[in-house]
């Protein structure tokens, strides 16, 4: 049985930048986005769901769903965003579990932006939360730095998005990525170390 850390937290938090410092210890890492997207791919089950309940408007020059009007469909609908986040969570979940039940490692780490949005998929799933906290001013400068986005798509990005506090609610361990790199990677050892014997007593017998 493998322990399961849900990485999350807003956009520009460092969830990429603490995810690849865990794949760098030798930590199995499972991006959830990843997996959405093959799931909304040509010829999978849920491209037709989605094609049929949206229309052919949501497809882009090659048939392929355009991910982009999607999200501009949900963000201003709430029952098409609830519609599909109930079609893709179960799947995403099934395909973790079978992705999961394949390592040999003593935990993994899923990483699951929008975990707060749809902690009731999750909660029975996974073992800690940890999250990844930034101050909206760090997360504003680095994501309009790193995306070369404006200031006006970034601040709509994050209001869309969980409070920060709603993500401090369901948080087990806190990383505060308000700091430089080096000291950032230094506390994700820290918390390798504990996930490694809170593995290891999951798996001792009683
Ligand atoms: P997320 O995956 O949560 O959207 P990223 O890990 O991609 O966020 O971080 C956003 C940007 O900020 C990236 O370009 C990353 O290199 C940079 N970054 C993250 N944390 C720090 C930090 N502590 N100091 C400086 N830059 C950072």
């Amino acid at each position: 049985m493998t322990y399961v850390v849900a990485l999350t937290g807003g956009i520009g938090s460092g969830k990429s930048t603490v995810s690849d410092y865990f794949a760098t210890l030798g930590v199995p890492v499972i991006d959830t986005d990843v997996i959405a997207r093959e799931l909304v791919a040509i010829n999978h089950p849920c491209y037709e769901a989605i094609v049929q309940k949206f229309g052919n408007s949501i497809l882009d020059d090659r048939l392929s769903i355009d991910r982009r009007k999607l999200r501009e469909i949900i963000f201003h609908n709430a029952d098409a965003k609830k519609w599909l986040e109930n079609l893709l969570h179960p799947q995403i979940k099934q395909a973790l579990r079978e992705q999961i039940s394949k390592l040999s490692y003593f935990y993994c780490l899923i990483v699951v932006p929008l975990l707060v949005e749809n902690f009731e998929h999750y909660k029975n799933f996974v073992n800690r939360v940890l999250l990844v906290d930034s101050l909206e001013e760090h997360q504003i400068n680095r994501t309009m730095a790193r995306d070369h986005s404006s200031l006006a798509t970034v601040k709509n990005i994050i209001a869309s998005q969980a409070s920060r506090e709603a993500r401090l609610a369901i948080a087990d361990d806190i990383l505060l990525n308000n700091k430089e790199l080096k000291i950032l990677k230094q506390e994700v050892e820290l918390l390798h170390q504990k996930y490694l014997q809170k593995a290891q007593e999951l798996i001792k017998p009683q």
